[in-house]
């Protein structure tokens, strides 16, 4: 097996700027090419910042689908034990939901009701690029996911009610359909166990769906001490001679490394044919992170933690990450994120978002990839939502032999959530 696996190293292996490529080009019916032109040194992707000052400038949601103005009347953030929901109504009456994420909402909702809500009520919901710039050109002392979060909720429930208006699915609300279906990968966690015990329940796992790819964790949490030590190094080897060369295999560090150990680990998983190595030094390490990127052949990939917008700038502009990753919560919404994924394409780089937390994380991420001429091959899947019903008339929302799963078409998310649940919630109040 370990001979096979060598031998496919030899053929498979290439550098970055080949990685980019090869990956762009097997985009089926994509019409995103290949126009970055990393440098000879591998250290810059050649865009130029302008360029991405451009595509800064340029706005994502498609204002020109509403003729007249949808004057958002009310907007509540609903608790039922540690689920948050926002409910947005218009004066017209339409209505839009967002299921939020319960990890960090239950903590940050003051600054929701505080310092996020206000701006929105008796605004017109097509300008919601504008309303989110003058929610942060006030509150820009919060930026991080304290701020982001909230206002990523909001911005949900706003997209889903004017998707709703507009006969038209979140992603045709914010790009061009690229994806009907999207092909997944299985998240594991399994720190602390030994190689042994992790690769039994990666495999449990994965034998649940026919997934092709998989990423796991490796090293210690933001530079925690592995436990036990020595797990990572056995466990690279360990699960390709497992799953063969046909699955696709990402790691995980969660910033868990020096750039000195990132790179001899990650010169292990170049050994073993991997897809890509995600936040291997502390994320906001941004140098440390480039010095690892620079210094390996295979990709970087990073975002998850990413507040910042010029951050994400540099690091393009930089080849500090070789893919992008911006969540949508934790980033601040669906159209902050296009963005990113805009500079990221024009610089030959891919995106595939973090998917946070439970409720309906996987429905925004489908809707997210949907419109990126430039998504990565797989993406995050972490199960679907265990705690209440949904109903969609347009995707079975199961996952095919394929390992990929049907974007809802229909109007907004494109699902109904039962209103059982939606009615236990109660209203909160900072
Ligand atoms: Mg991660």
């Amino acid at each position: 097996m370990e001979r096979g696996i060598n031998r496919a190293n030899e053929t498979i292996k290439m550098n970055r700027r080949k990685f980019f490529k090869s990956a762009t080009l097997s985009l089926a019916g994509s019409s995103f090419l290949l126009n970055s032109c990393a440098s000879d040194e591998g250290s810059d992707t050649g865009i130029k910042y302008s360029k991405l000052d451009e595509i800064l400038s340029r706005p994502v949601l498609k204002t020109e689908l509403f003729s007249d103005p949808v004057i958002i009347e009310q907007i509540s953030l609903l608790r039922y034990d540690n689920s948050i929901l926002c409910k947005v109504v218009s004066h017209e009456g339409a209505e839009g939901i967002c299921v939020s994420n319960d990890l960090y909402m239950t903590s940050l909702y003051p600054i929701f009701i505080q310092r996020v809500q206000p701006f929105f009520i008796g605004k017109d919901a097509v300008k919601l690029e504008e309303i989110m710039k003058d929610v942060y050109l006030h509150n820009y002392k919060l930026q991080g996911l304290a701020l982001w979060l909230p206002l990523a909720t909001v911005e949900k429930a706003v997209l889903d009610m004017l998707g709703k208006i507009a006969g038209k699915s979140m992603g045709e609300l914010i790009g061009e359909i690229h994806h009907t279906h999207i092909p997944l990968y299985l998240a594991n966690n399994n720190r602390g166990r030994s190689a042994e015990e992790s690769i039994a329940r990666i495999q449990a796992n994965v034998s649940e769906w026919p997934f092709k790819a998989l990423k796991f964790k490796v090293a210690g949490r933001m530079h925690e001490d592995e436990h036990p030590r020595g797990r990572s190094e056995k466990l690279i080897p360990l699960v390709r001679e497992t799953f063969g060369n046909e699955m696709t295999l990402y790691t995980d560090a969660n910033g868990g490394y020096s750039v000195e150990e990132a790179i001899k680990i990650g010169k292990l998983m170049e050994e073993y044919n991997y897809g890509y190595f995600e936040e291997p030094v502390p994320f906001d390490w941004y140098e440390g992170t480039k010095q690892v990127a620079d210094a390996l052949d295979i990709p970087v990939a990073g975002g998850e933690q990413e507040p910042g917008m010029y951050n994400f700038r540099w690091m393009i502009k930089n080849n500090a990450l070789q893919i992008v990753q911006p969540d949508q919560f934790y980033f601040g919404g669906m159209i902050r994120s296009v963005k990113v994924a805009r500079m990221a394409g024009a610089a030959g780089i891919l995106c595939t978002p973090h998917m946070s937390g439970p409720g309906l994380g996987y429905l925004y991420m489908m809707h997210f990839v949907s419109v990126l001429p430039n998504a990565a091959p797989f993406h995050e899947f972490k199960g679907f939502n265990q705690r209440f019903e949904v109903e969609c008339p347009t995707s079975s929302l199961t996952i095919d032999e394929n390992g990929t799963i049907k974007v809802p078409s229909g109007p907004g998310l494109g699902v109904i959530i039962d209103p059982d649940f939606i009615n236990r919630h109660q209203i909160v109040k900072a």
